[in-house]
């Protein structure tokens, strides 16, 4: 028996968007049984994952660094409440692997491509050497503590897939990976599955019509959901700040366009997040 109804495979509870009431947040979801990966995306952000994943049972850690903070920017996305300020940092293997060997650090993550959010003032060519370079180490890093990798890839998807070949090819990541909040096309998906990646749905799902008829098409084994909470609300708590507990209707969304049961759905997922991230129920 899991015990467990859903995991939450990708929130970001270790925000400040959460700051007054992380515990009221996390609580309500795991009354519900929902567990939850709460993902870093730079230094501070990681070790405050540990520190939440720390204090609950259903709660686990990511840690890694985000495209967006290799360089200073701030960008409002339609559908986001605030404005997101990002900083410059670099990937220091050494700062994460004094985090790495804590028993709930899950997966390397999140760290990838991002082509949409472009600093102004740097050469585009530049930035996408930055955020190559940041891939690879955070790819090396995995490899060497055996983690899987969560990977956020926006307006990227053909750089990002060749990366990952060839890291696989090359016999790295032997735990392989997510791609999180999943927004590419029917082909993008299926290479990532072909490789033997995971496929992840956040909100999006839920009022794009192109993302159900892609999730139609995937097998169920290779399909994860999450909120990407505070981010990407969906109906009916659509233009408000997002939380775990709402994966449910993600869920309801994907079960709606396969033709299955929720429970039938809920299920499946929860054993792919499980079996994954290997988490100890
Ligand atoms: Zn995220």
């Amino acid at each position: 028996m899991q015990k467990f109804n859903l995991i939450d495979t990708h929130c970001h509870v270790n925000f400040a968007a959460y700051k007054d009431d992380m515990d009221a947040v996390i609580r309500r979801s795991l009354d519900e049984g929902i567990g939850m990966i709460a993902v870093g995306t730079q230094s501070d952000t990681s070790r405050r994952a540990i520190e939440v994943a720390e204090k609950y049972d259903g709660v686990w850690a990511s840690i890694g660094l985000h495209p967006s903070h290799l360089h200073k920017q701030e960008f409002h996305d339609e559908g986001e409440l605030d404005s997101v300020k990002t900083r410059t940092e670099v990937f220091d293997p050494e700062f994460y692997r004094q985090l790495v060997s804590h028993p709930k650090v899950v997966a390397i993550g999140e760290f990838g491509l991002d082509y949409y959010h472009m600093p102004t003032n740097i050469d585009a060519t530049q930035v996408h050497q930055d955020q190559i370079n940041a891939v690879n180490l955070q790819i090396d890093f995995a490899t060497e503590f055996n983690k899987p990798i969560i990977v956020h890839s926006r307006d990227a998807h053909d750089d990002q897939f060749k990366i990952l070949r060839l890291a696989v090819e090359a016999g790295k990541l032997p735990r392989r990976g997510v791609v999180h909040c999943f927004t590419g096309t029917l082909e993008d998906a299926k290479r990532y599955i072909d490789l033997g990646f995971m496929i992840s749905f956040t909100g999006i799902l839920t009022f794009s019509k192109e993302l159900q008829a892609i999730a139609r098409e995937l097998p169920i084994e290779s399909i994860m959901v999450e909120t990407d909470a505070p981010y990407l609300s969906p109906p009916p708590h659509r233009g408000k700040r997002n939380e775990p507990s709402y994966v449910k209707f993600i869920t309801q969304t994907l079960a709606d366009a396969k033709g299955l049961e929720y429970d039938q759905v809920a299920q499946q997922t929860t054993e792919n997040a499980i079996k994954f991230f290997r988490l100890t129920i």
